[in-house]
């Protein structure tokens, strides 16, 4: 296998291969790059299982999923490999440390007690001045985020196989995990002062 660098750039390529001993090389075979790459997202496994990608030795639970621009596709790593991948092991420490508190929180959120049962039917709760209701049909089931306040929200393009699904979906959706709407309701918020300042309103 071929591997390409730039003409004239008078650099080695940082590739990782079976032969540097590395811990037996990635499941992705020669031409993995070593550094640069970025995390794209986390899953968590369940449990530890998940053998990961780079240095096909450590079994992990929690999988960073990283990218490279040299790169097709992506590397599903555990914690450690993610740091040394991006050169900041902190970084991946952190991240895995705020995804464990999202888990918690998200699981937390399905459960029961918040959720009060519409006159349709469907499961609704209000939090953060938002109402959010999950709602089955068609072809499966929706959400809906609703500010309260402007009335601005958010629904998804294709509904989710169950109600749970559709819970957690909703749950990225709350303006205090999703900032795009965040700041919608903010600059909204804005606007609907000035029009009440321009009516006469009192400060
Ligand atoms: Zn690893």
């Amino acid at each position: 296998m071929a591997i390409e660098t730039k003409p004239g750039d008078g650099r080695k390529p940082d590739f990782a291969s079976p032969a540097m001993g590395d811990g037996g090389g990635t499941s992705a075979g020669l031409g993995v790059p070593h550094r640069g790459w970025t995390c794209v997202g986390m899953e968590d496994g369940g449990t530890a299982a998940h053998k990961c990608e780079m240095c096909c030795t450590a079994k992990v639970r929690y999988v960073h999923i990283m990218t490279h621009p040299d790169f097709v596709g992506s590397l599903r790593v555990g914690c450690i490999c993610a740091g040394r991948m991006e050169q900041e092991s902190s970084a991946a420490k952190r991240r895995e440390i705020k995804f464990k508190k999202y888990l918690k929180a998200c699981n937390k959120w399905l459960t029961a007690d918040g959720w009060r049962v519409s006159r349709k039917g469907n499961h609704y709760r209000n939090v953060d001045r938002c109402n959010v209701v999950v709602y089955p049909l068609p072809k499966g089931w929706w959400f809906r985020v609703v500010h309260r306040v402007t009335g601005i929200g958010w629904v998804p393009d294709a509904p989710y196989e169950t109600e749970d699904e559709a819970k957690r979906a909703a749950f990225d959706r709350l303006p205090r995990n999703f900032p795009e709407l965040d700041k919608r309701i903010a600059d909204r918020e804005d606007e609907l002062e000035l029009l009440w300042f321009a009516a006469g309103g009192e400060p």
